[in-house]
């Protein structure tokens, strides 16, 4: 059965923007007849007990899934086996690149920003067993014959990006987001992605690598983050932001799903509610702007 899923990163508590993101990818998922699957994207940033916490957050909105919990950190062998999969295709190279000289090379004139220059692709053998030799640890990078590639997306239309010779694995060992992404996705059978826009320059890189790797690319959905009064990403230090800091202001699970049914343009105040009159062609294309005080006052509510 095809699917939907929301895969957040416990590096801390789930805050209103992650909590609103997560309702949207539930409600387009549950009102597509597909299954809704949960992954833990673990590999990084992990805290403690956060994946537990969000889970429970997750619960108590009135957000349920399908199926056991997927951790990426279970999943290594999955993601080894796709680097070698284009490695024996010959799209892979090893890069002793540090940080810094990556920053140093990327802000040179040509290519896009942020882009990886190339510096490690045409290494020679010796010159590559030189680096081996000097203890430098190798990161795994995609040799990728495309400079952007286009997705579409139900909310942004038809969208071209900039493809670079994106990490696989990173020096340390660890996969990298974009291939744990496209591996997960597939193997999953989601074939819907909802997530915040903030991930949008990375799905052409995305699709790429699901086009390399022979699998189909699922239908995106990009929706617009939640923002602070200055525009800025929400923050532990915007105040109130995580549902137990609103429980402590005393405000209950029901009166969060309230304000985030309003800034989607709805009135309802549990998910199930939400979910029979949510029309997922009228999702507000604008960031919903979060005033200090501003979650419970409905004119501050597109
Ligand atoms: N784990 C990623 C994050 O929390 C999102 C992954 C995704 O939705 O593709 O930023």
């Amino acid at each position: 059965m095809p699917a939907g899923r929301y895969a957040p990163s416990p590096s801390g508590e789930l805050h209103l923007g992650n909590l609103r993101t997560a309702i949207l990818a539930w409600l387009f998922a549950r009102t597509t007849d597909r299954e809704f699957l949960l992954r833990i994207d673990d590999l990084d940033r992990v805290r403690p007990g956060a994946a537990e916490q969000q889970l429970a957050d997750l619960a108590t909105i009135g957000i349920d899934w399908d199926g056991p919990v997927v951790r990426q950190s279970e999943r290594l062998p999955h993601y080894a086996a796709a680097v070698a999969e284009l490695t024996a295709a010959g799209r892979t190279y090893e890069c002793f690149c540090t940080r810094r000289e990556i920053q140093q090379a990327a802000t040179a004139p040509h290519g896009p920003m942020g882009a990886y220059p190339g510096t490690c692709r045409e290494l020679t053998d010796d010159q590559r067993a030189r680096r081996r030799a000097e203890g430098r640890p190798a990161a795994i990078r995609l040799r990728a014959d495309v400079a952007e590639y286009e997705i579409t997306d139900l909310l942004h239309g038809r969208y071209r990006g900039a493809v670079d010779d994106l990490v696989l694995r990173r020096g340390d060992g660890v996969p990298a987001y974009n291939l744990t992404v496209v591996v997960d996705d597939a193997a999953q059978g989601v074939d819907q992605v909802v997530r915040g826009d903030d991930l949008l320059p990375s799905t052409p890189r995305q699709g790429y690598l699901a086009e390399l790797l022979g699998l189909a690319a699922p239908t995106y959905a990009h929706v617009p983050l939640v923002l602070n009064a200055e525009g800025r990403r929400l923050a532990k230090r915007d105040g109130a932001v995580t549902l137990s800091d609103q429980r402590a202001e005393g405000n209950t699970p029901q009166d969060v799903v309230a304000a985030i049914a309003a800034s989607l343009g709805y009135t309802a105040r549990t998910t199930a509610e939400l979910r029979e009159v949510f029309d997922a062609t009228r999702i507000p294309a604008k960031p919903w702007i979060l005033e200090p005080d501003g979650l419970f006052r409905p004119d501050r509510c597109p």
